[in-house]
């Protein structure tokens, strides 16, 4: 696992059960005490040098300090940014969330823009299928609901 962000322990702590992991802190990430304590429980192995490069055809990761380690595979943490010019045309309040600025709403999916409603990972700090579809029955009936009732 190569940090990116502060949250990378949460995430590396997820990774153990399929198999032997490395938390690479790559300057993003400095575990407090209780975390440090969490990480050696699920037998999280940390690594300070960071991180150069990726090598070759596995992945090969190539550290600062000259090291090179053979892993079987390598998790990161990208920001998604979403294809949102319509959104910001119409001049919506965005969030900040672990994965990247996402469409701000209610509880019933309606945006910072009266009428306006949203719904999936475009209004979500993280996304799934089933809180997709969740969202979307939601802000279906909010829009029917404001056709009917006003807003
Ligand atoms: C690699 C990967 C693996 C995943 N695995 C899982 C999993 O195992 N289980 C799970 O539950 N979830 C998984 N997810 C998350 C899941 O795919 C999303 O949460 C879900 O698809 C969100 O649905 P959505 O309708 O909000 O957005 P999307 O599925 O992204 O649909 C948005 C659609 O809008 C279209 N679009 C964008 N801009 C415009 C525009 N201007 N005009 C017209 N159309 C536009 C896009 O082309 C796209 O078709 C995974 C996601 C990724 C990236």
């Amino acid at each position: 696992m190569i940090a990116s962000s502060p949250m990378a322990g949460q995430q590396a702590m997820m990774l153990p059960d399929w198999g032997p992991t490395t938390l690479f802190t790559n300057n993003a990430c400095a575990p407090d005490a209780d975390e440090l304590a969490a990480l050696k429980r699920r037998g999280v192995t940390l690594e300070h040098s960071p991180v150069a490069r990726l090598e070759g055809e596995g992945a090969g990761l190539v550290l600062a300090d000259g090291r090179t380690i053979a892993l079987a595979g390598v998790f990161v943490q990208p920001r998604m940014e979403m294809a949102a010019g319509l959104a910001r045309k119409m001049g919506l309040a965005f969030e900040d969330g672990p994965l990247g600025a996402f469409v701000k709403t209610d509880e019933m999916k309606q945006t910072s823009r009266p009428g306006v409603f949203a719904c999936g990972d475009m209004a979500r700090p993280a996304g799934s299928v089933g809180f997709a579809v969740a969202d979307g029955a939601m802000a279906g009936l909010a829009v029917h609901r404001s056709l009917i009732f006003g807003l």
